[in-house]
């Protein structure tokens, strides 16, 4: 029989919504799966008795013929949304003790769609890295291993919780954020799908924020089809952030599994980088023959400004998150470390507060933001910036979507690249340009490295065109019929 944290998304909803199961057994299921897993760290905070009374709940509803798109689901929440009365603490210790008083929009969209919370998951401090070492609550290990070596692994970051828990099979599915590419680097690393909307897609508000003008919530699922489920709930315009946009959320899933006929992908020549290891090139080349064989007509594109965007993005995401920090001062949230006076109080709450890489960055993004270089960092980024999205607008007229590799390497070992900040930063360099450019993306597992490691292809889509982005995504995930499952899994499997 299949274990009820075998199933997807999409058939855990059926199941609870046909009465094969309820939701107080599949949170039941998905809490013994979660405490079994605790090795991996991937939780910051476990709400099993949250999930349990959330479950009745929505038994409950469906007695009444009630419930919403996500009735009964359980969810793991990334530890940088507010969650009301519950702690957030964004993996830093200067956030330790904060309970925020309100929830966040995205979380509250999807407890109104009926989804129940299993914990708050683990991540990079601040969501600043690409490996979740940076966490003040410790490292989570990848649940996948190398064949033949128990080395542990890093699950990618900053989302790393979410996805290694929703790879594991502890959770149906995960929330994320996305700044640089912190939810589709670690899906791709985990061998899950992991998906950035559109920036003013999903709703900012009650999400602690890094950078205001790059940070977008998204979904990390075992499938594309349970992401299009995750993201119609969580999508749409919020009078309480006045970056969404007042678009319609179309029905992602109705609209999903349709051929490619007549669609023209982009194959930009700027993101052959040098170094890229063969195996990811030859699957790249792999997945333009899938879309091909399902009626996609292959571009050759140049995107001139590739080799730009990860220099700009950090100096965009530094400044904006020295700016955005600078209200942790011992005197309004969580952690306060005394002194003498209130300037040394907030010297050494700064001081112990925070980790070696948000001191990194919020040293350099006060540096760039400072009166003699600002001319000379931070607004010719964001001259750059314009350029990079230039580079995508200029490209719509040519194709409809554009195929890449996520990422430039399988997960690497915990503790690997850590003294050496720049080779952790080219971590995102295929997934910064659409972040740059606020452009929807996904990560789709497509296929396994010569050591056994997922590997990710990324669609890059238009504004708001989060629908092609699934469908293609779609396509590569029926093409590759990536069936291989992590050496740590819910009950030893
Ligand atoms: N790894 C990138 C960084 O460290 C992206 C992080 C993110 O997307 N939150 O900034």
């Amino acid at each position: 029989m299949t274990r009820l944290t075998d199933l997807s998304l999409a058939q855990a909803r059926d199941g609870v919504a046909a009465g094969d199961f309820c939701a107080v057994e599949l949170a039941e299921a998905y809490i013994a799966a979660m405490e079994g897993l605790r090795s991996l760290n991937c939780f910051i905070l476990e709400t099993p008795d949250v999930a349990l009374e959330m479950a009745a709940a929505a038994d409950a509803r469906r007695t009444r013929g009630e419930g919403g798109a996500l009735n009964g689901i359980p969810l793991a929440i990334k530890d940088l949304f507010c969650t009301k009365g519950i702690s957030a603490t964004a993996g830093s210790h200067i956030l330790e003790g904060f309970v925020p008083p309100y929830e966040s929009t995205i979380t509250r969209n999807l407890w109104n769609a009926g989804a129940t919370m299993l914990g708050k998951t683990n991540l990079d401090e601040f969501a600043m890295g690409s490996s979740n070492m940076t966490s003040y609550f410790g490292p989570v290990t990848n649940p996948w291993q190398r064949a033949g070596d128990d080395a542990k692994l890093v699950p990618g970051g900053s989302s790393g919780g979410s996805a290694a828990i929703v790879a594991a099979h502890g959770a149906v599915a995960a929330i994320g954020t996305d700044t640089g590419g912190s939810i589709r680097q670690p899906g791709s690393f985990c061998g899950i799908v992991g998906m950035k909307p559109t920036y003013g897609r999903c709703s900012r508000w009650g999400t602690i924020a890094f950078a205001s003008s790059l940070d977008q919530a998204g979904p990390l699922t075992r499938s594309v089809r349970d992401a299009a489920i995750m993201l119609g709930s969580m999508a749409g315009h919020d009078p309480m952030d006045s970056t969404t946009v007042d678009v319609a959320v179309p029905d992602y899933e109705a609209e999903l599994g349709q051929n490619l006929n007549g669609m023209r992908i982009g194959v930009p020549k700027e993101y052959r980088i040098d170094g890229t290891p063969a195996e990811i090139e030859a699957l790249w080349d792999e997945g333009v023959s899938w879309l091909k064989s399902a009626g996609a007509e292959i571009v050759e594109l140049s995107l001139p400004h590739t080799k730009y965007a990860l220099p700009a993005y950090y100096i965009v995401a530094p400044a904006e998150a020295s700016s955005n920090l600078a209200r942790y001062d011992g005197v309004r949230y969580g952690l306060r470390v005394d002194g003498n006076t209130p300037q040394e109080m907030y010297e050494n709450t700064r001081g112990e507060g925070f980790g070696a890489e948000v001191k990194r960055r919020v040293l350099i993004g006060t540096y760039v933001l400072s009166a003699g270089y600002y001319d000379a960092y931070y607004l010719q980024a964001q001259k750059v910036r314009t350029r990079i999205a230039q580079d995508f607008h200029d490209a719509w007229e040519k194709v409809d979507a554009v195929l890449t590799p996520t990422t430039p390497s399988a997960a690497f070992a915990q503790g690997d690249k850590m003294d050496d900040p720049i080779a952790m930063y080219l971590n995102d360099v295929l997934t910064v340009p659409a972040s740059m450019a606020g452009l929807p993306a996904i990560s789709v597992p497509s296929g396994l490295s010569g050591d056994g490691l997922p590997l990710g292809l990324h669609v890059i889509g238009r504004p708001f065109d989060e629908m092609t982005v699934f469908k293609v995504g779609q396509v590569l995930e029926d093409a590759a019929n990536f069936k291989a499952q992590p050496q740590i899994m819910a009950g030893g499997g």
